[in-house]
């Protein structure tokens, strides 16, 4: 699902370079969850935004959801984003100017989707999160754990392959941060989406990812396999 070899990015220019992938391994199949950990400056971000299609690497091979990240032409890139992969930010990234409903719809109208087939999908997607009454609120008017809920549904909203989170909960009190790693577990294990979790907090990634890797500058290395209860041969 995942398979990125010997990836590899460095910003700046020779006097002033900062390697911050240094071929980079990494193996993520189907419907599997896994966390990265690591410090802030280990390169988290940056791996996360070259799977996502923000960015590109300057080697190595990369293939996400059976495409050629390494090689796709940029005109076939906006397809990937918007149909691939979804991302789910520490900041929400929600625009304030639309509502809950109208955040998780944009998508769809990107896609060419007539509004009533839209309609449909954001109102289940609505139910799904458990906002239907906060449909057209603002998201000055929602709590942080509610804007989370509406980047969640928005990046899902496509049915993509995988879903990439960027310290998802870092904005949340623990509380919320248990609901919110809950949905989120609870919509991966539904659409057998891949997910790539990154957070600061081993516990977190201990509680809800099957494997977890280390980012230690600009490469990973290996944590454990966890042994899902009663999974375990
Ligand atoms: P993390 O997400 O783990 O905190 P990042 O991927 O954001 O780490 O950054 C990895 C390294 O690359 C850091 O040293 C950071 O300063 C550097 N870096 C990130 N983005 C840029 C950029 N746009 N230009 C220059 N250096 C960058
Ligand atoms: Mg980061």
């Amino acid at each position: 699902m995942i398979q990125a070899r010997k990836i590899s990015k460095t910003y700046g220019s020779k006097s002033n370079s900062v390697c911050a992938l240094d071929e980079l391994n990494l193996e993520i199949a189907a419907g599997q969850r896994v966390a990265i950990v690591g410090r802030s400056g280990s390169g988290k971000t940056t791996l996360l935004n070259i799977l996502s299609g923000l960015d590109r690497p300057d080697s190595g091979e990369l293939v996400v959801d059976g495409q050629d990240l390494a090689k796709i032409p940029a005109s076939k890139m906006a397809d990937y984003r918007l149909n691939s992969v979804g991302v789910v930010f520490q900041s929400f990234q929600l625009i304030a100017q639309r509502t809950a409903a109208q955040n998780i719809e944009l998508p769809l109208i990107i896609s060419g989707m007539v509004s009533r087939e839209r309609r449909a999908l954001v109102d289940t997607a609505l139910a799904k999160i458990g906002l239907t009454d906060r449909a057209d609120h603002f998201p000055y008017q929602l709590s942080g754990g509610e804007q989370q809920r509406v980047a969640i549904a928005r990046a899902i909203i496509k049915k993509p392959a995988v879903l990439l989170a960027d310290e998802p909960t870092g904005n949340l009190d623990s509380k919320t941060t248990s609901e919110i790693m809950d949905l989120l577990t609870e919509l991966s294990d539904e659409q057998s989406l891949t997910m790539l979790l990154i957070t600061h907090d081993l516990k977190l990634a201990a509680d809800y990812s099957q494997v977890q890797f280390v980012m230690q500058d600009g490469k990973l290395s290996s944590m454990c396999e966890v042994d899902l209860a009663g999974q375990a041969s």
